[in-house]
């Protein structure tokens, strides 16, 4: 065993989920202890446009959001392959910021609330054994009376307890990829614009510093028919809309290499596995096009936060914890998840994608009523 402690609450995952968790209990005044197999500050594939419902809750947390030179987003275009498009103002809007400066700024916060956070630390099975805990991990066996499973979207651990979206047959939903840059680009400020093309679609919109975050993704074949080889699928596939070919044309890469992720999964999840509770992707992933996954996992850790609070007071049981931590979480996110799949299936279609956007045009109306289905209110 690494120590004597016996923590009250251990978190599997350091992302947006995972931190804001930690920060929580810790100020609650529990003992924490959150692994994360990377070390701060690092970047990771994501749009990095974060939906305004998340600003009170960051600010609550302690991330001093002005300070950090966000950039306000407000306004949404949406192309289709051959670059027709419409553009509208978002009935929310967002904010733009790095994960490289967010999660670093959050893991500060996190010590600084006297949470333990082990860097470069990997989890490789957690089991549950009267009432308590063991994690075993690249530093030791570490024991908690509460685990939380924030480790993203695909993780060594969904392999190794054979999770069901990992059995899965390979479906429409099941192998995507994601790329990111950050890019200097002539672009303006308050604009998130998303560039479809064939199997796939790219975001652009500002973080901080006059950077630009281009995200995109897109489907295993497609990256499979250009041999693999990222920069020929942006020239054949992503340049045939003429906004993706401009972009990548005349930006500033900020990058030799773009960050790289394979196998995301938009498949259904188990919120509880074997008493560990799932939170963020871990519980289940929407699709990037609804620009809504960071808010999703920040809401979760709040929820969850609450009832691990009164389990470890012992106002509830750990079958409570977990049926009410299940019931709000499904009542949040459920029917969001449905319409982001519902949505993703719609744009990976190149004619629906073109009616969508003649739709757009004519009917804003019917963008905001989507955009509505897939976000919240503030937390
Ligand atoms: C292409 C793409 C674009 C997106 N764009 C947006 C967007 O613009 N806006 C938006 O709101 N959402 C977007 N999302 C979704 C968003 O990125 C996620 O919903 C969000 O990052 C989820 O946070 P998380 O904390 O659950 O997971 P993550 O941020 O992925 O954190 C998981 C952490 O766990 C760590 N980890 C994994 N396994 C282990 C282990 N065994 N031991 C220790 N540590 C481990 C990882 O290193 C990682 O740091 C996008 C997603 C994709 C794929």
């Amino acid at each position: 065993m690494q120590d004597d402690i016996t923590y009250d609450l251990a978190i599997v995952g350091g992302g947006l989920a995972g931190l804001a968790l930690s920060i929580q209990t810790a100020k609650a005044g529990y003992k924490v202890v959150l692994f994360e197999k990377e070390n701060y500050p690092f970047h990771k594939v994501c749009g990095e446009y974060i939906s305004l419902e998340s600003w009170n809750f960051l600010q609550q947390l302690g991330v001093d959001l002005p300070s950090l030179n966000v950039s306000h987003i407000k306004r949404l275009q949406v192309s289709d392959i051959k670059g027709t498009f419409f553009e509208q103002p978002l009935p929310l809007g967002g904010f733009g910021i790095s994960r490289y400066k967010l999660d670093h700024t959050l893991a500060q916060i996190a010590k600084q609330a006297g949470v333990v956070i082990l860097e470069q630390t990997r989890v490789n099975d957690i089991r549950f054994s009267q009432e308590l805990f063991n994690i075993e991990s690249t530093k030791g066996i570490f024991i908690a009376k509460v685990v939380a499973g924030s480790f993203g979207k695909r993780s060594n651990l969904d392999v190794k307890w054979k999770r069901l979206f990992i059995i899965a047959k390979k479906n429409k939903l099941n192998n995507y990829i994601g790329v990111k840059y950050h890019i200097r680009y002539n672009f303006p400020d308050d604009l998130i614009a998303l560039h479809n093309f064939k199997k796939g679609y790219c975001g652009i919109s500002k973080v901080e510093d006059d950077k630009y975050c281009l995200c995109y993704l897109t489907t295993a074949d497609n990256l499979q028919s250009g041999n693999n080889d990222i920069r020929k699928m942006e020239q054949s596939i992503l340049s045939a809309n003429p906004h993706l070919k401009k972009i990548f044309s005349e930006c500033e890469m900020l990058w030799k290499e773009p960050v790289t992720i394979s196998q995301i999964s938009f498949d259904k999840k188990n919120l509880v596995e074997d008493h560990v509770l799932m939170i963020g992707d871990a519980a289940g992933m929407i699709t990037p096009l609804c620009g809504n996954g960071m808010s999703m996992a920040m809401h979760a850790s709040k929820i969850v936060a609450d009832e691990i609070i009164k389990f470890l007071d012992r106002t509830i049981s750990r079958e409570a914890m977990e049926k009410n931590y299940t019931d709000k979480w499904n009542k949040l996110f459920a029917n969001r998840l449905k319409t982001g799949r519902m949505l993703q299936r719609l744009f990976d279609s190149q004619w629906l994608t073109t009616l969508m956007i003649r739709l757009g045009r004519s009917f804003p109306s019917l963008i905001r009523m989507l955009i509505k289905q897939t976000h919240g209110d503030r937390f």
